[in-house]
């Protein structure tokens, strides 16, 4: 027994990458995990190899939604973390680098949308229906799963990291939108004692980069599980990656 044995966490876009790993150390530290995956097979095999269980979850689907927050309510009657991990770029597993189709200049707007669909809308979707849930929780966390791609201070700096990256109408800007929400849930449910962080995971090695990042799954998961299990003195309405606080 240890101080999380006895919460519940739910992740979403579990069955793989940075998800995965996720369930996994919060399951290792305790915690009851429920792996939300749109495909129930892979979600049932993510669930059996990291020892939590599974649910399904497609976060643009408001049925799916609705129907993963009742299963969560009937089975545990609560939610202690909940972490928003599902998301995609739009150009589906391209390394960003070779990512050309999101330059502003000539995106196509139905990619934003999908992309804005998943990241951020989802975000929202999946936050509020789970919110109930978490309000019967001692210590509820949220993490929102964002992108040191999503931040203005490192995208608009001519000499800094993000300068080899192409300009992305659609990915970054969806993540700049989750640390957006992010410090708006956080202002809204301070006076709840629910924390609400975004994190930066790194450039991790998953299908959604064609596997060109250098960090481990498990590597990258290590900030999203710090945030998720913080005590009651955590912050809230942060951004962080494993090496301290990231600029907005
Ligand atoms: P990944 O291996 O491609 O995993 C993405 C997960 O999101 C998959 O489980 C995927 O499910 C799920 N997903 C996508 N759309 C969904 C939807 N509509 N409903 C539910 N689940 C959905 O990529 P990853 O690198 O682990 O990405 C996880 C998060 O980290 C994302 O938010 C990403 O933006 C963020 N991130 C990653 C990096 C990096 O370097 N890898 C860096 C910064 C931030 P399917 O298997 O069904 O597609």
């Amino acid at each position: 027994m240890n101080e999380h044995t006895q919460k519940v966490a739910l992740v979403t876009g579990a069955n793989k990458g940075i998800g995965r790993a996720t369930a996994e150390q919060l399951a290792a530290l305790g915690m009851t995990v429920v792996l939300g995956a749109r495909d129930p097979q892979r979600g049932e095999e993510a669930a059996a190899a990291v020892g939590g269980v599974a649910v399904v979850l497609d976060v643009t689907d408001a049925a799916s939604v609705r129907a993963a927050a009742r299963w969560i309510d009937e089975r545990f009657g609560r939610l202690d973390v909940l972490v928003n991990n599902a998301g995609i770029t739009g150009s589906g597993p391209v390394s960003p680098t070779d990512a050309l189709d999101q330059l502003p200049s000539s995106v196509d707007l139905d990619m934003v949308r999908a992309v804005f669909e998943t990241n951020v809308f989802g975000v929202i979707a999946v936050t509020n229906a789970l919110l109930p849930l978490l309000r019967r929780a001692p210590a509820p966390r949220i993490v929102n799963v964002s992108s040191g791609a999503g931040s203005l201070a490192l995208a608009s700096d001519p000499d800094g990291p993000l300068t080899r990256l192409p300009a992305s109408a659609a990915y970054s800007p969806s993540k700049t939108a989750v640390n957006a929400l992010t410090v708006q849930y956080a202002n809204e449910l301070r006076k709840d004692g629910i924390l609400v962080n975004a994190v930066s995971p790194g450039f991790v090695d998953t299908d959604i980069n064609n596997h060109t990042g250098y960090l481990t799954p498990a590597q990258g998961a290590a900030v999203v599980v710090r945030l998720a299990s913080l005590g009651a003195d955590g912050p809230t309405g942060g951004f962080f990656g494993e090496e301290g606080s990231v600029p907005w």
